[in-house]
């Protein structure tokens, strides 16, 4: 499910949690030192939180229910292949 698209309410972000597990920034506006696929990837919504932090720091606007919704969602675990 998402949690905020770009540009509603105003939201300089993406957040969802991914169909293959975990939950994404989708084209994430901070530089994660990859600039082909910057779609940064935690395992937690504690750590989605805190990259969400990160960005208002950066000026990005995340709106506030976003951080409720992500702390009171079960969190969506990364996924691990037995390939
Ligand atoms: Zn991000």
């Amino acid at each position: 499910m998402a949690y905020c698209r770009w540009g509603a309410d105003g939201s300089a972000v993406y957040v969802y949690d991914s169909a293959y597990g975990g939950t994404t920034c989708c084209g994430c506006l901070l530089d994660n030192g990859d600039i082909v696929v910057n779609d940064p990837l935690y395992g937690t919504h504690a750590e989605m939180i805190e990259h969400l932090r990160l960005h208002q720091k950066h000026g990005h606007h995340v709106p506030e229910y976003v951080f409720t919704e992500l702390a009171n969602s079960p969190d969506h675990p990364l996924e691990v292949s037995d390939l």
